[in-house]
């Protein structure tokens, strides 16, 4: 991290985000906020651009909740309040919440500015993929993500994609775009796990079928694995979707340090993953790409997977370059020896994920 920061990327970061306020040993707690503040202070300390976010408005966040959806969480303003057996508020959820779908949009409407080629990354809480139109779930109170991409398909937009990193399905974002064909919603995720949601046959419905991609790998699932999936089914897809903005959920509990989920990735797998997939917007969305954070429990994993993925997406364009982790640059080694190549897992995942999806983009 001593390289000068490239303006053509922005983080969009608040201090108010520590203020959603989970209760003791609740892994979505406010040190994720603090986690984050260090990486953008270490990304301004270079000379990267730092924009405060907007709150989403009422409009903005009914374009993917319903209205009694809104009311709910802006009735638990000034309480803690329990939805569910692990998600609840704090006084100021409700406004750290607006703000924290507000700074997906703030990202969405940097990364469409001109000229092109620019990248927008929210780094905010509470997280927001398990949100559904209806319901808070899973720590999230609101879908972030999809208040963004609802956001980008008003300002003329006709292709979004959003690809899911996160260890957990993002349940939230595959019900509000699942009969949407312009959106295409992909996930990686560990499964059968929480929320129960994305098995290979959940392909979307109605005008939206095809649209929905899910990839679901055992626990365990290690770099190599995830290296394969995407380059043998999720960069094939996208390339043939062709978007025209593209998203990444960058949760970053799939790392083998996340106190919560069993697989078995590094910095470096969400590196690699991340360059791919910049690759694509490059290809197809003049290089507009737009990252919002959502989980990743464990701190330093978390610190490292925001901190390699910011300089990945700034170090610019890759394509014609091995689809192989940087042998360091800002990356610290790993603490044991767990090996990083592909399993059994990825071939089962890919005969699933090519039995449901070949009606809709062929093979794969
Ligand atoms: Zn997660």
């Amino acid at each position: 991290m001593t390289k000068s920061a490239p303006a053509h990327v922005a983080v969009v970061i608040s201090d108010r985000f520590v203020d959603h306020v989970t209760p003791p040993g609740h892994p979505e707690r406010p040190e994720r906020a603090e986690t984050m503040q260090v990486i953008a202070n270490e990304w301004r300390d270079r000379g990267g651009r730092i924009v405060a976010p907007r709150a989403a408005t009422h409009e903005e966040l009914a374009r993917v909740h319903a209205a009694a959806h809104i009311d709910r969480i802006a009735a638990t303003a000034g309480q803690a309040v329990a939805l569910d057996a692990d998600t609840c508020t704090s006084p100021d959820s409700y406004d750290v919440a607006r703000l924290a779908a507000g700074a997906a949009l703030t990202a969405t409407e940097w990364a469409m500015g001109a000229p092109a080629d620019r990248v927008g990354y929210s780094f905010a809480r509470p997280p927001g993929h398990h949100a559904e139109r209806h319901k808070a779930m899973g720590f999230c109170l609101f879908n972030n993500v999809a208040v963004a991409a609802a956001h980008a398909l008003t300002l003329g937009v006709e292709r979004v994609a959003i690809v899911d990193y996160d260890v957990h399905h993002g349940n939230g974002t595959q019900e509000i775009f699942y009969d949407d064909p312009r959106v295409l919603y992909v996930s990686t995720h560990q499964y059968p796990y929480y929320p129960g949601t994305g098995a290979a046959g959940e392909v979307g419905v109605g005008a939206g079928a095809g649209f929905t991609l899910n990839v679901p790998l055992d626990a365990g699932a290690t770099d190599g694995d995830y290296e394969l999936v995407f380059q043998a089914a999720i960069v094939p897809i996208l390339n043939r979707f062709d978007p025209q903005l593209l998203f990444i959920s960058a949760g970053f509990d799939a790392d083998a340090r996340d106190p919560l989920a069993g697989m078995r990735m590094s910095t470096a797998g969400f590196v690699n993953l991340t360059r791919m997939l910049h690759d694509v917007a490059v290809a197809h969305a003049r290089g507009r790409l737009v990252l919002v954070a959502e989980g990743g429990y464990h701190l330093q994993a978390l610190a490292q997977g925001l901190g390699a993925t910011l300089d990945v997406v700034a170090a610019g364009r890759h394509e014609g370059r091995p689809l192989q982790a940087p042998a360091g640059a800002g990356l610290r080694p790993r603490a044991d020896d767990e090996p990083h190549a592909a399993t059994s897992r990825s071939e089962q995942a890919l005969e699933g994920v090519r039995a449901a999806q070949q009606p809709f983009w062929g093979a794969i």
